[in-house]
Parts: structure tokens; C-alpha cells; sequence
């Protein structure tokens, strides 16, 4: 460690901040500072979007001075760092994040009434960056937090695209996808660092240079180069324990504007450089669950892997002599494989630039790495054709196959691989267009490869790696994902946060699981109309949002029936859908029967270019227009498609559900996060034994979870030994005459044959299993209404799912990454 540094950054020596008054008044007095001379407003004339920008500076400004704090702190403890690097930080509204996390929700709240602004107002206003596509990106928000909540001195390391992920409308029922355009007011919230900035290299050719007579030095000589700038967006922790940073690199041209062309008049040739490259950080890519595959996105994941590991190795070098520490001294932690590319560039910088031979390097490599996979769908699994891989990244293609070499010759010699298990434990697929194998490179460069739950986890070892997992069997584990409560209690539930404090204290705040003394109260009749009341008071707020949004009116006596996420054949939103319609047929034929009053609501996005997807929300759209048109189910059945999908929407509908829909093909969701912040906000879940659902289960109980349908085992084998849909469906008198009702236009009388293709892939393939499993989930549905008509039990269930959902809190998940994978914290 050089001992200058340590001196220059000593925390003692250095001033520190007086501590500001947060009392309304003095808050209200910088408020009005910050719009005058930050924003240049006379309050007279500020818009709602200036009240905005100065509430969120003041709020800044207290947490830059424990940001401050804590980047001193990890200097001068000297602790490990950990470094969680992501292609998606899907981190939302920021403002009521902040507030909450600094205990300043109140006094700003009163500070601007005093100015005659409405927090919630002004709240809204603020945009919902959208930089991650679901579950994967939400979880390294999520984990943003909590690594600053159990005071893990973290980075979160990403791209800070220019348009996040689409805005999505709705013409005629169709999803149109939009751009989005979250920067067009600023952001108060990120400080750009001009100084932090590195050049990143694509393309041209390695020459070789004789070091002495045994030593040669590879040389990669780029053709083309473009600038990596830092953003940096503070993560605030609970009670600000500890504030740590979020970077997100822009790219830049390494010259603005070409004088020369300019100059002869070739005005938008001179812009051409300029524009390729920041056009490399200008859109996030929109498919969820299936890779890209276009060149486009290979320059995004290592441009941000060789910005991210140049600052982390300088960082290094600001601390430490030399490369050796680098292990004890780092975890970098790879969300998925989107940044495995980084495992070469961590090699070549160690070797090519700071002169490490390949051995210690590779060595150094993987004692840092850590490899977190969220997909078991083989078509998932990046790979590049090797021809682009070796164009774009030359030298990295020599790591590749250095590596490739090693790890080949360790499984044959040492653990007497056979020719197949060769062939699958290789970077290289060879069995069509040769392709470099982004999960393998990640997890031969990788100590530790976790799932996201535990089925997920056991099913990895059994399929995805299996022969990786027989190499190398101490790698692979399990962490469940979790989610914040703050964001995802305390902030969206308010009625529901301030109902529990007053049941059992304020433990829970620090500590979710002591959520667990509310079990106590679940059968109280008081205490469950008090939480009837908080679930009604959310659902009138979802209400009120459809009604301005869409002009469809909901009671809010009727069950909230909720399916938001992705759009995705797996997720089947599809199963939700046909049984609405046989639900709707039944309630036309025996209108004497006692139904029970429904809202199917969905929202989700859906990939532009997966067909099947859009189809599926043009479905919902028409099954809602008749639906909704019918008076004959009017009061029984409504169904609605609540378009884009954000976290901001995710925080108004969350608290609003009474049933939360998580009925993916079992097997196929890797965890899910959505299902675990339904249950905690006093929903009960209806499910397949899927993903984190299975542990969600044995933490409930069996009893307060609406469990159905086939088991992942079941799934595999029905697939494996040719699983009849046609026999199925025609066992099925409601199924059949639903898909029916669907194929033959019923729903769509403009263009009849619209879902035939949807319907006929049910008959003859049905992948999904969505035939399989529908007799399954109707029944379940029918048990559904049949607890909601004795709301007693109905509440006693749900207030012991918010009870016992305390250990899916990130906080766990965050803590077990950092003792068993991360050492660190
Ligand atoms: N997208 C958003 C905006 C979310 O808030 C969440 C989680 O709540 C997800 C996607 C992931 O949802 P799921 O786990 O249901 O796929």
C-alpha cells in the first residue's frame, strides 16, 4: 500500500462537513438556494420540473457528504472492494429512494408545503430510468442497495445508455414501441467525470515483440478507438450507513468533429466518427432472455468490461504495489455473461500492459472472478461466431484459445475427461459455425457460479454445466435473489409500513425477518380489517391510475388478479389468458351461479422482434375489449392491459394485488423477483413449483400458496417422451371450446385467423405446456374463489405471506454473497 496515498486520504486529517439541520425550515431555505442560483428560477415563475430539480439537489448534497464518508472509509480501512459489473441497472425513480434511505421523507415533505409544493406531484415528474429489461436488471438495483445498506464497499459498473428500454403504447392493441428519452430534462443525479476516462480498442491486429530471448510481448494495435467517460450516481444505503457509487460509462469520440472534412464541405462526414461512437452506448437492447447476437451489442459488453476493469486496476495501483493483492484486494462479481469478456481483458491487461507472464495472470483472474447465471434456455446462452469475435477483439481470440488450451489439457490429464466432455467443456463450439462460448469462458475464469434459487441452482449442475460442474465440483452454488424492502415495502406500501410498525415496532426496518412476530396478528379480526383496508386504499390508487390512463372503471371490491412482467411464452401469460376466456364462458352460461368478482390485470413488455410475444398482448387487448363490452359479466370479469411496464408502475400495482400470478413452465424461470415482492406486500401467490416459488413455499407454508401443475422433473419427462396436446385439449371441454373461441375470431372478428398460429402451436407442440397444465390451474383458480368468499381466512393467508417473506430481502442475499462468494464486508 503506498503509504503517501493512505496519508493523503487519511480520514482524521480531513475536514469534514458540518453536520446540516434537516429541519423542514432550513431544508426549505436550500430548496429555494438551489432553484436560484443552481437552476436560475425566480420561485414565482418555477415550473413543477424546477421544484423537482432543487429538492433533488438539496437531497444530493447530504448524500454526496456520506458518500464522501464512505469512499474515505474504504481507503482507509483498506477493505475489499467489490466490483458487480452489469449490462442492466434497472433502477427507476431515484428521489423518494434517496429521501427514505436518508430519513428525509418528512421533512422535505413538509418543506416544500411550505412552499406550496406537493411532494407527490413533483415526485412523479421524475423520470423512470429504464436502463434494464426485467428481473436481471432489477436485481442489480436492488443489489445496489443493499450492498450499501450491510455496508459492503461496492461499485456497480454498467453503461449509461442514452434511451433505456422502450416505451411501450398501444394503437388498436398492438404494442408500439417508442424511444425513451429519460435524460431530455438532465438528471440532477449523476456527476459526470471527465477525468475518469479510458480509451477502449476495437479491431486491427497483435504484432509480437521479442522481450529477450524467451519473453515475447503481444501488442494489440486497434484500428479503431473510442473514449469511455464515468457517471457516477451515488446508491444510497438505509439509514445511509454507507453511500457507494453506480458508474456508468458513456462513449465518446476520440475526436468530436473531422476539421479536415468539415472544411471541405463534407459537413456530415465530419460527424461520422462522432456519431459511430456514441451510437455504441445509445440504446439498450430490448430482448429479454434471448441473446442479441449483433455486433452492436459484442462492442457494448466490452467496451464497458475494459472501462470497468481499467479503473478497477488503476484504482488498484492507487493502493497497492502491484497485482499479486488483486484477489484479496477485489471481488468482481459477472451479472450473467453479459460482461464474461472481461476475463480475457483482465488477462491481457495483467499480461500485455503490466507485464504479468499468462500463468499469474490466469491465476489472479480467477481468484476474482465470480459468475452469477440467470438461464438455463440453452438458446439463451450468448456465444459469438468466432470470425466476429476474432475481428473486433484479436488478442482477446489468443486468450481465448490460451485459456482454452490450458483448461483442456488440466480435464484430460488431470481428471481424464472423455472426447464428449472435451467437446463441452471447450470455449470453442464446434459443432456448426465455430462460436466462442460466453457461459464457459466465464465459468472457467470464475472461483464461484451461483444460480438464483435453489432449483435453479441443482437444475444448472444438472443440465446447462453439467460436465464443468463434474471438473470442477466445488464451484457451483446457490443464492436466491432477493429484493429491497425499503423500495419495495416501506416506499411503495406506505399504508401497509405504517400499519405493521404499529403492530410489532420497527425492528423489521433493520431487520426484515423479524416481519415474523406479525404472525402473531393474522388471525386477529381487527388486524385483518386493518389490512383489508390498507389492500382496498392501494387498490382504489391502482383504480384511479387505469381509470385516467385508460377510461375503464374497476371496483375495488373485486379480486385484483395480477400478472406483470415480461411477455414471454415461459412466463405464459398466454395460460392467464385462455382461462380468462373460459372463465368468462362459464360465467355467460350459468349466470346463476355465485361468482366471484375478478380484475385480470396485465402489463408487460414484450421484445419488438418476438412475435409470438406481441401477439400475445394483442390477445389480452381483444379478450378485454369483448370482456369489458359484455354486459352479461358486467361486475363478474373485467380484464385489463395496463401499458408500459416500469418500476414506477411496478410500485403502484404491487401493493394492489390480492392474487400475484407466477405460472411459469416449471423449469424455466430461473427465480423470479416479482413473485417475492407480491408476497410481501400481502398478496397470495398462485404458482408452479418454479424458480424462488419453491422456497417461497417452504417459507409460507404450504397452505398460504396456491401451488399447481406439473413439477420441473414432470416437465422434462412429459418433453422427453412426447407429451400429446391434441389429446389434451380435447380431454378438455373448457380448454377446447376457449381455443376455440380464440382461433375462430370470437375475439378478433376483424381478422379471424389473427391467433390461429398461437392456437395451433398449443395443439401441435405446446412447449410450454400451457395444455398440460390448464386443468391444473383452472382448478386452482376455482380454489382461489372459494378462499376470497371467506375473507378471514383469506386475509389470515396473506397477512403470514407479508409475515414470513422476511429472509427474501436482498439484505440476506447480499450477505451471503459477501461471506461465502465476495470475502468481503
Ligand atoms: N420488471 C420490473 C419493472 C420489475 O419491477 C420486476 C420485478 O418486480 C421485474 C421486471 C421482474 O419480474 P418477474 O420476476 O416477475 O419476472
Amino acid at each position: 500500500m503506498t503509504v503517501l496515498m493512505m496519508n493523503r486520504l487519511s480520514t482524521n486529517e480531513l475536514p469534514q462537513p458540518a453536520l446540516r439541520s434537516s429541519e423542514p425550515g432550513q431544508l426549505a431555505v436550500e430548496i429555494l438556494e438551489r432553484l436560484k442560483y443552481r437552476i436560475g428560477k425566480d420561485p414565482k415563475v418555477a415550473k413543477p420540473h424546477d421544484w423537482l430539480t432543487a429538492a433533488i439537489l438539496v437531497v444530493r448534497d447530504r448524500v454526496t457528504d456520506r458518500w464522501m464518508d464512505s469512499t474515505r472509509k474504504t481507503y482507509s480501512t483498506g477493505a475489499k472492494r467489490v466490483y458487480y459489473l452489469s449490462l442492466e441497472f434497472l433502477i427507476g425513480r431515484l428521489m423518494r429512494d434517496a429521501m427514505t434511505n436518508m430519513g428525509l421523507m418528512d421533512e422535505m415533505r413538509d418543506a416544500l408545503a411550505s412552499l406550496g409544493v406537493d411532494i407527490d406531484l413533483v415526485a412523479q415528474l421524475e423520470p423512470d430510468a429504464a436502463l434494464g429489461n426485467g428481473g436481471l436488471g432489477r436485481l442489480a438495483a436492488c443489489f445496489m442497495e443493499s450492498m450499501a445498506t450491510v455496508d459492503v464497499p461496492a461499485y456497480g459498473y454498467g453503461i449509461r445508455y442514452m434511451h433505456g428500454l422502450f416505451r411501450q403504447q398501444m394503437a388498436e392493441g398492438w404494442q408500439v414501441e417508442l424511444p425513451e428519452t429519460w435524460l431530455a430534462h438532465g438528471n440532477p443525479w449523476e456527476f459526470e467525470r471527465r477525468e475518469s476516462s479510458y480509451e477502449i480498442g476495437f479491431g486491427g491486429s497483435v504484432e509480437t515483440v521479442n522481450v529477450d530471448e524467451e519473453v515475447q510481448r503481444y501488442v494489440w494495435k486497434p484500428a479503431e478507438r473510442v473514449i469511455a467517460t464515468a457517471f457516477d450516481t451515488p446508491a444510497v444505503g438505509w439509514r445511509a450507513t454507507r453511500v457507494n457509487t453506480l458508474r456508468l460509462w458513456a462513449a465518446q469520440p476520440i475526436d468530436p468533429i473531422l476539421l479536415d472534412a468539415f472544411n471541405a464541405g463534407d459537413h456530415f462526414g465530419a460527424l461520422r466518427e462522432s456519431n459511430k461512437a456514441e451510437s455504441l452506448t445509445r440504446v439498450l437492447y430490448p430482448a429479454d432472455a434471448t441473446p442479441a447476437g449483433q455486433e452492436l451489442r459484442l462492442r457494448q459488453e466490452y467496451f464497458f468490461s475494459s472501462a470497468s476493469l481499467q479503473d478497477i486496476l488503476r484504482r488498484h495501483l492507487q493502493q497497492y504495489p502491484d497485482f499479486t493483492s488483486l484477489p484479496d484486494a477485489v471481488a468482481i462479481q459477472l451479472n450473467d455473461t453479459h460482461p464474461a469478456v472481461s476475463v480475457a481483458e483482465l488477462v491481457r491487461l495483467l499480461t500485455d500492459i503490466h507485464g504479468l507472464d499468462f500463468d499469474q495472470a490466469w491465476d489472479i483472474a480467477r481468484r476474482t472472478f465470480a459468475y452469477t447465471n440467470h438461464t438455463l434456455l440453452p438458446e439463451a446462452l450468448e456465444s459469438w461466431p468466432v470470425p466476429l469475435f476474432e475481428r473486433l477483439l484479436p488478442r482477446h481470440m489468443q486468450i481465448v484459445y490460451a485459456v482454452n488450451a490450458k483448461i483442456l489439457i488440466e480435464a484430460r490429464k488431470q481428471k481424464h475427461a472423455t472426447d464428449e466432455e472435451i467437446r463441452n467443456i471447450s470455449l470453442i463450439d464446434e459443432t456448426g459455425e465455430r462460436r466462442v462460448r460466453m457461459g464457459n469462458l466465464a465459468f472457467v475464469g470464475s472461483h464461484s457460479i451461483n444460480g438464483v434459487s435453489a432449483l435453479h441452482t441443482e437444475l444448472m449442475k444438472e443440465t446447462v454445466f453439467a460436465d464443468l460442474h463434474r471438473l470442477y465440483p466445488d464451484r457451483i452454488n446457490n443464492k436466491t435473489n432477493g429484493i429491497t424492502p425499503r423500495r419495495w415495502l416501506m416506499q411503495c406500501n406506505p399504508g401497509l409500513f405504517a400499519l405493521i410498525r404499529d403492530a410489532i415496532g420497527d425492528e423489521f426496518m433493520d431487520d426484515t425477518e423479524a416481519l415474523q412476530a406479525l404472525d402473531a396478528f393474522a388471525d386477529k379480526a381487527d388486524f385483518q380489517e386493518q389490512f383489508a383496508a390498507v389492500k382496498r386504499a392501494n387498490k382504489v390508487r391502482l383504480a384511479k391510475l387505469v381509470q385516467t390512463g385508460l377510461g375503464i372503471r374497476l371496483d375495488p371490491s373485486a379480486m385484483f388478479d395480477i400478472q406483470i412482467k415480461r411477455i414471454h411464452e415461459y412466463k405464459r401469460q398466454l395460460l392467464n389468458i385462455i382461462e380468462a376466456v373460459a372463465l368468462y364462458d362459464q360465467i355467460r352460461s350459468h349466470p346463476e351461479l355465485d361468482w366471484v368478482p375478478r380484475v385480470k390485470l396485465f402489463a408487460g413488455k414484450a421484445a419488438p422482434s418476438y412475435h409470438n410475444a406481441k401477439l400475445i398482448i394483442k390477445l389480452a387487448n381483444d379478450v378485454a375489449r369483448v370482456i369489458n363490452n359484455d354486459p352479461a359479466v358486467r361486475g363478474l370479469l373485467k380484464v385489463v392491459f395496463v401499458p408500459n411496464y416500469n418500476v414506477s408502475l411496478a410500485e403502484v400495482m404491487v401493493p394492489a394485488a390480492d392474487l400475484s400470478e407466477q405460472i411459469s413452465t416449471a423449469g424455466m424461470e430461473a427465480s423470479g423477483t416479482g413473485n417475492m415482492k407480491f408476497a410481501l406486500n400481502g398478496a397470495l401467490t398462485i404458482g408452479t413449483l418454479d424458480g424462488a416459488n419453491v422456497e417461497m413455499r417452504d417459507w409460507v407454508g404450504e397452505e398460504n400458496i396456491k401451488i399447481f401443475g406439473l413439477t420441473a422433473e414432470e416437465v422434462a419427462k412429459a418433453r422427453a417422451e412426447g407429451h400429446n396436446p391434441r389429446a389434451v385439449i380435447e380431454g378438455s371441454r373448457e380448454l377446447s371450446q376457449a381455443l376455440s373461441a380464440i382461433a375462430s375470431g370470437v375475439f378478433s372478428p376483424d381478422d379471424p385467423h389473427r391467433f390461429s398460429g398461437l392456437v395451433d402451436g398449443l395443439y401441435n407442440h405446446d412447449w410450454f405446456m400451457v395444455a398440460a397444465d390448464f386443468e391444473a390451474y383452472a382448478k386452482a383458480q376455482r380454489e382461489v374463489d372459494q378462499l376470497w368468499t371467506g375473507p378471514s381466512d383469506w386475509y389470515s393467508k396473506t397477512i403470514r405471506n407479508t409475515a414470513r417473506m422476511g429472509w427474501f430481502s436482498s439484505d440476506r442475499t447480499i450477505r451471503q454473497y459477501a461471506e461465502e462468494i465476495w470475502r468481503a464486508g
